[in-house]
């Protein structure tokens, strides 16, 4: 399914000014609360849906970038995976806390980690260094960049590991410590009646390990955003949907894992004249009734310059003319293609006094044998009987 576009989600135009956006927000995070909608999968996927937005419309910074680039340039922000809940409830965990007064009278910690503690939970299974988040960057080029090749800088965002604390997310002097609700395991189990009902550990999030004094700088989270220029070459064939891997390129992982691949995904802007279709050419060529019904040559346009087509005499309306080798060169090196060109018959328009007396003229003489399909239909036509 489609990503719904954050300002719709809210029900407010671009333009709408911070305390508006907050105020949609609540709204929605109240109507929506887990808590007034218990076991409906639909209310806690608006909830969350308007969390999400709410997340990024707060922050001029994501705003901005939301505002340019669309849900494509929020990749970077939240990584492959799209949106975490735990880079939420770090970031808005006071904001939610008068929302959740309104209606629990307080102590809304125990609410809100057993909420998102089941969630995507931050660090993944404990002992594990996990790999860091690929990451796809939309990039649009020209038709001619993708026949031709081209190379493109490209700015993005990822996660670095924090310059800080070196990634581990504890503040200096502070290490990770064995988790004391779970001692370790990650997971924690409560008995319901017969049931044994083990859940993420809603202290560490499943990581099995807390921070006493996280870092300053990355919250804790070993990870920090960062923008980067890298160069990419586009190989000559590219074509809209290919995606090429610049490997080694995304997000670092948590405590100093490896970092995870970019992807560039590529979208080619449409061409005037010249349609594509795989490493063919494909164009529709306007000619004059004169050169169709006498033949002649034509100049075409074609990726290296112009080239003639002959056009015999009698061409008729939608005749498709190829051009061999006159296409786009295989993005794997399978050859080259061939260039298509459908002809249009124009009838002339605007005809002045000496074309229309040449018309007339040519009306009057005209052969039945020179318009062969019209006399038959004629024919046909005149046996129809009517009641
Ligand atoms: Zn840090
Ligand atoms: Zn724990």
């Amino acid at each position: 399914m489609a990503k719904r576009d954050y300002y719709e989600v809210l029900g407010e135009g671009r333009h709408a000014s911070s305390e508006e956006i907050k105020k949609a927000y609540r709204k929605l995070a109240l109507k929506y609360h887990p808590d007034r909608n218990p076991d409906s999968k639909d209310a806690e996927q608006k909830f969350k849906e308007a969390a999400e937005a709410y997340e990024v419309l707060s922050d001029p910074e994501k705003k901005q970038r939301y505002d340019q680039f669309g849900h494509s340039g929020m990749k970077g922000a939240f990584g492959g995976h799209g949106f975490d809940m735990s880079d939420f409830t770090q970031a808005h965990s006071m904001e939610f806390q008068d929302i959740f007064d309104l209606f629990a009278g307080g102590g809304a910690g125990g609410m809100f980690s057993s909420f998102f503690g089941g969630g995507s939970a931050r660090g993944g299974r404990r002992g594990a260094v996990q790999r860091g988040e690929s990451l796809q960057f939309d990039l649009s080029i020209s038709f001619n960049e993708a026949v031709f090749g081209t190379s493109k800088e490209i700015k993005f965002y990822r996660k670095d590991t924090c310059s800080e604390c070196g990634g581990s997310g504890a503040a200096k002097g502070y290490n990770k410590e064995r988790c004391p609700q779970c001692g370790g395991a990650g997971q924690v189990s409560s008995s319901q009646g017969f049931f044994n009902i083990s859940r993420t550990c809603p202290k560490c999030f499943g990581s099995g390990t807390i921070i006493k004094k996280p870092c300053k700088l990355c919250r804790g989270a070993g990870l920090v955003e960062k923008s980067h220029t890298i160069k990419v070459k586009i190989p000559s064939g590219v074509d809209t949907g290919v995606r090429l891997k610049s490997a080694g390129e995304g997000s670092s992982g948590p405590d100093n894992g490896s970092k995870g691949d970019l992807y560039v995904r590529i979208r080619v802007k449409s061409h005037l004249l010249f349609h594509r279709d795989g490493d063919d050419i494909v164009m529709q060529v306007p000619i004059d009734i004169a050169t169709a019904a006498l033949g002649g040559g034509i100049a075409i346009p074609t990726l290296e310059g112009k080239a003639s087509l002959k056009i015999p005499a009698g061409t008729q309306n939608g005749k498709v003319f190829r051009m061999r080798g006159k296409g786009i060169r295989n993005l794997q090196g399978y050859g080259v293609g061939d260039m298509f060109v459908k002809v249009e018959i124009e009838t002339p328009v605007k005809l002045d006094s000496e074309n229309k007396k040449l018309f007339s003229e040519l009306k009057r003489i005209f052969l039945p044998s020179s318009n062969p399909a019209q006399s038959a239909f004629i024919k046909t036509a005149e046996k129809i009987k009517w009641k």
